[in-house]
C-alpha cells in the first residue's frame, strides 16, 4: 500500500490526505483538547495514515471510501472519540 501523502489543511481544521485515488480527511489534534482526546485523536490519525492500527484494525480501501474498524476499547475508534468529544469520561 502506497504512503499516504499531506493534501492540505481544511478550513474546518481538518486535514486532506491522499493515498493513491483515495481522499482521507483526519482531525487536526486541538492545543486545548484534553490529553486523552489528543492522545486519542493522534492514535486515529497515526493509524489511518498508516494504514494498520495496534488494536488490529487495518484500512480497506472501496471504491465507495476507506473503512478502518477498530477493536470495540481501542482509544482510536469511533465509539470513544465520540464520547471524548461528548465530554464523558
Ligand atoms: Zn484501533
Amino acid at each position: 500500500m502506497r504512503a499516504a501523502e499531506f493534501v492540505s489543511t481544511l478550513p474546518s481544521g481538518m486535514e486532506a490526505w491522499r493515498r493513491g485515488r483515495v481522499l482521507f480527511v483526519v482531525p487536526t489534534i486541538p492545543d486545548d483538547a484534553r490529553p486523552e482526546l489528543k492522545d486519542a485523536l493522534s492514535l486515529r490519525r497515526r493509524a489511518l495514515l498508516a494504514g494498520e492500527c495496534p488494536c488490529g484494525a487495518r484500512l480497506v480501501l472501496s471504491a465507495a471510501g476507506f473503512l478502518m474498524a477498530h477493536a470495540d476499547d481501542c482509544p482510536a475508534g469511533d465509539e470513544s472519540i465520540k464520547r471524548l468529544l461528548g465530554g464523558e469520561s
